[in-house]
């Protein structure tokens, strides 16, 4: 019997489960379609429990869609909270699964969690202050600050803040149900949809949304880069599978800053600046293994 590890990655659409140790150990993985919370944490512990038949599992780490409780000294620690997703605000998350499998579990943003798995085995090894984003169904952000996951009054909701919207360039309203025009609101693939009556992966790489998306992208993270002074940037979620995307992104990004944060990886390398997760689609899982490690340190 080996001492293994296990990871949740909990998506609005689905949950990955896992259980090994690292990217060239990953023993079993599961996805589990997101339902009801009752059903879906029954699937996920029914797993977990399967494995623990072969393998000790030292502890869980849980990296979950939001918003989130991730403080350990509050009573709805463990919970994700005032979610729109039907059925799931107030879901005692963490404590469900604690108590049907009795190890320590860590629970954190999905955003954080894929940015400790980027931390550990990719693109930010060895930084201390970076930025991990997803584009996707929805805009999420986290990283590490001074090599701590970023916590504070919550979590940081990167995928909210504001940004200039010119109403002729753009006349979409955007789709945020909390504020319209939000960032995630105008960005995020939902919101691609909606402004061209089209799937965003059915987009040609030649239409315009990839311009516009771009100048979204560019001018949160101009935002950001002046806010957090990271060392890097990920960016990762399914918007960015448009490989036109990535480039156009660094470009603008550059363009907006003009000069004035004066540090090579932005004026002479942005191409290793803002980049796209190394560990691909695997971050988010395997962030919840190394999240699970620490633990059981
Ligand atoms: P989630 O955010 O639910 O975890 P994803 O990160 O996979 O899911 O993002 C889903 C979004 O990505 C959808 O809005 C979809 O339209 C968009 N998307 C998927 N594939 C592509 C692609 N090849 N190019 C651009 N957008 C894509
Ligand atoms: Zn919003």
């Amino acid at each position: 019997m080996s001492t293994l590890y296990g990871g949740i990655e909990a998506g609005g659409t689905k949950f990955v489960c896992a259980v090994g140790t690292g990217p060239d150990d990953m023993r079993a993985m599961v996805r589990i379609a997101t339902t009801t919370p009752a059903e879906t944490l029954r699937r996920a512990i029914e797993f977990f429990r399967e494995q623990s038949q072969q393998d000790c599992l030292a502890a869980i780490g849980i990296g979950s869609f939001g918003p989130v409780d991730p403080n350990p000294a509050s009573p709805t620690f463990g919970y994700i909270t005032t979610t729109p997703k039907p059925g799931w605000g107030h879901t005692d998350f963490a404590g469900t699964i604690q108590r049907a499998l009795g190890v320590p579990v860590g629970f954190d943003t999905d955003v954080n969690v894929a940015g400790l798995g980027e931390h550990r085995w990719g693109a930010a090894q060895g930084l201390d202050n970076f930025i991990y984003l997803t584009i996707g169904t929805g805009i999420g952000g986290g990283g590490l600050v001074n090599g701590k996951l970023m916590h504070g009054l919550i979590h940081p909701e990167m995928g909210h803040i504001r940004l200039p919207h010119d109403w002729n360039v753009d006349p979409y309203s955007g789709f945020c149900p909390y504020h319209g025009d939000c960032w995630e609101g105008l960005a995020a693939g939902p919101a691609i949809e909606l402004r061209w009556g089209q799937k965003a992966e059915h987009l040609p790489k030649d239409h315009p949304a990839w311009n516009l998306e771009a100048r979204y992208l560019a001018l949160a993270l101009a935002n950001l880069i002046c806010t957090l002074s990271p060392q890097r940037i990920i960016l990762g979620g399914g918007v960015m599978d448009q490989p036109r995307l990535l480039p156009l992104v660094q470009q603008q990004t550059q363009d907006l800053l003009h000069g004035y944060v004066r540090a090579s990886e932005i004026l002479q390398d942005i191409a290793g600046y803002i980049v796209a997760p190394s560990l691909g689609k695997r971050a988010g899982v395997l962030g919840a293994l190394a999240f699970a490690q620490q633990q059981s340190e």
